[in-house]
């Protein structure tokens, strides 16, 4: 909880007023048993009327204040929880969508959800529960104590025994809770993450006849998560009655020995009265305490959840002195790269070394595995290599900041990811600028036009999260596109051609060879016909490049590339 703290500032003042407001209530609330005693004791039992309108509008008075402090002090430290929470989210976000790829491998995206959501609701609770109750429940707890003893200091001897009981049963119980809490908080993880991967993977599921199974594993993570709240709950709710019988008990005693003592003329029926009262604000405090050891364990698991996440660096920062390339042509180089994924034994590239030049297109085609989406990813440099350089105009990657690196690439991923919203939105995420013009000319050039215009609304078109309501080919269509809006200065294309029909993926990089005449163009391909007209070839094997060169000289030198030639020739005299 204490690394959060820093994020507590800004509402500082509004604290220290909820706070105060807070004393305020203690104080009204303790003040006013002894005006009971006082208009019973002065008032009722001599007759005077006087007094007891007099001393009732004091009551009235100090009744009204403590509502209206209670009322304010509420909303002020709900306005502090929420705000608190509200930008513990923001920096959350802000933060994790800093994170590497690796990160993300590292964490998990469902557990990052849980503690954006769940985890932060904990921690507003506990900010909103400590300034209401923090204050108040030790001080109404103390004050009730000074004054029964000052009613009555013989009476105040049944506390000796309440109090010790009360306590320890408390005790116990938050002593039992705590490590229940942050079972809690994973069994959420683990229904997330078992929520989304049934939903966004429904089709699979269908297909496989494993909507059973799925059913099975989310019953288990249900269950799972019930049985540990079921024991949380059974555990907070022994307290109950526990407090409740306490309570009673000792309003029994307090009631049978004050009477006694009543009768000796050593109490006064008025003292008795605000005695009692004093015992239920002991005793009410005694429980707002432990309400509050409770929460603070269960929000301080969450609290250091969220910590967690906020004190992982991304490894992937921008320089100090970022260094801007001098030119802008987008010449793309690199030399002796390796590159291995994090614990993995085998380099998924090693020893890459190429050039690639702006009015060219330089492909890359091997079989699946061989490191090509990991070398587009280096250039974008969503990991960074392990030894060896990548260098655009000069520079070295790792010298620019992320956003002018960034700013100089299209890249079309492998996956056609859009994102829910019109067609327009999710071409403009290529340049938020681009005018309706440019966008139109895009989706002609990306061979989307056409059946984008046959969409409902055409450009206004919706699109459902993740593009589920259009075709794969469609999506990379589209996604081609809005890379052909960004107009940059190096496109990448991951493997989107082979989505394609043969006419279409003609078109679409006869349409291209136009658009992109002047700069540097990376594609990753599988099918020699998408690249056998490229200026230069790279094959990957295992990672290695086995050669580079155009298609006449590959087929003369290089063996691998002979034998992928030879394998789709073959498919196509076939089909
Ligand atoms: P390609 O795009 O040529 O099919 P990739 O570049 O995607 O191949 O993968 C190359 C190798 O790196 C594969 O052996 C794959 O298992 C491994 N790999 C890919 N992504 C990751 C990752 N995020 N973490 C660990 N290993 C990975
Ligand atoms: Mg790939």
């Amino acid at each position: 909880m204490r690394r959060l703290f820093p994020l507590l500032r800004p509402y500082r003042w509004l604290a220290v007023f909820a706070a105060f407001l807070a004393l305020v209530q203690s104080f009204t609330e303790l003040y006013l048993p002894t005006l009971t005693a006082s208009i019973v004791d002065r008032g009722v039992v001599f007759g005077d009327t006087a007094y007891i309108l007099r001393m009732g509008a004091v009551m009235l008075a100090v009744a009204t204040a403590s509502l209206l402090a209670a009322f304010v002090g509420a909303r002020c430290a709900s306005l502090v929880a929420v705000g608190f929470a509200r930008d513990l989210r923001s920096r959350l976000f802000a933060h994790i969508t800093r994170f590497s790829l690796h990160e993300f491998d590292k964490v998990g995206t469902a557990t990052l959800i849980t503690r954006t959501t769940n985890d932060v609701a904990q921690v507003q609770q506990m900010v909103f529960m400590s300034l209401r109750l923090m204050i108040r429940a030790p001080l109404m707890a103390l004050g009730g104590i000074v004054l029964a003893v000052a009613q009555d200091a013989k009476l105040s001897l049944i506390f000796v025994a309440a109090i010790p009981l009360l306590a320890a049963a408390i005790a116990v119980i938050t002593r039992k809770g705590m490590p229940l809490f942050r079972s809690v908080q994973e069994r959420i993880d683990r229904l997330n993450l078992v929520t989304r991967e049934a939903l966004t993977g429904v089709r699979v599921v269908r297909a496989f006849n494993r909507t059973e199974y799925e059913e099975h594993r989310f019953n288990e993570a249900n269950e799972a998560l019930t049985e540990t709240s079921v024991r949380v709950n059974r555990l907070m709710a022994a307290m109950d009655p526990v407090m409740a019988t306490t309570m009673n008990l000792t309003i029994v005693a307090i009631l049978w020995l004050g009477a006694v003592r009543v009768d000796l003329g050593e109490l006064q029926v008025g003292s008795m009265m605000a005695f009692i009262q004093y015992a239920m604000h002991i005793m009410f405090s005694l429980m707002m305490i432990s309400m509050i050891l409770v929460m603070i364990p269960r929000a301080s698991v969450s609290a250091a959840r969220i910590a967690d996440v906020l004190s992982i660096a991304p490894e992937i920062k921008d320089p100090e002195v970022p260094v801007e390339p001098e030119v802008d042509r987008g010449v793309v180089e690199f030399e002796n790269v390796t590159f291995y994924y994090p614990g993995a034994e085998a380099p998924a590239l090693s020893n890459v070394s190429f050039r690639a030049n702006p009015g060219e297109v330089t492909a890359i085609i091997g079989s699946i595995g061989s490191g090509k989406s990991t070398l587009v990813g280096l250039l974008l440099r969503f990991y960074d290599v392990t030894s060896g350089s990548i260098r655009v105009d000069g520079v070295d990657v790792r010298h620019m900041s992320q956003q002018a690196l960034r700013e100089r690439i299209a890249y079309v991923p492998q996956k056609a990811l859009l994102f829910s919203g019109t067609v327009r939105e999710n071409l403009r995420y290529g340049r938020p600028g681009a005018s309706d013009a440019e966008l139109r000319q895009a989706a002609e050039s990306a061979q989307a036009a056409e059946f984008v215009e046959r969409l409902e609304g055409g450009y206004d078109a919706f699109i459902a999260q993740g593009g589920a309501n259009l075709s794969g080919g469609q999506k990379q269509r589209l996604t081609i596109a809005r890379a052909l809006v960004r107009r940059p200065r190096i496109y990448i294309f991951d493997d989107n051609f082979s989505a394609l029909d043969f006419k279409t993926d003609a078109k679409v990089r006869q349409a291209l060879r136009r658009e992109t005449a002047d700069a540097t163009v990376i594609i990753v391909a599988q099918r020699v016909a998408t690249i056998m007209d490229a200026h230069q070839i790279i094959v990957l094997d295992a990672g290695k490049v086995v050669g580079i060169g155009t298609h006449q000289e590959l087929l003369r030198s290089c063996q691998v590339y002979r034998e992928i030639v030879a394998s789709q020739l073959s498919e196509e005299v076939i089909a």
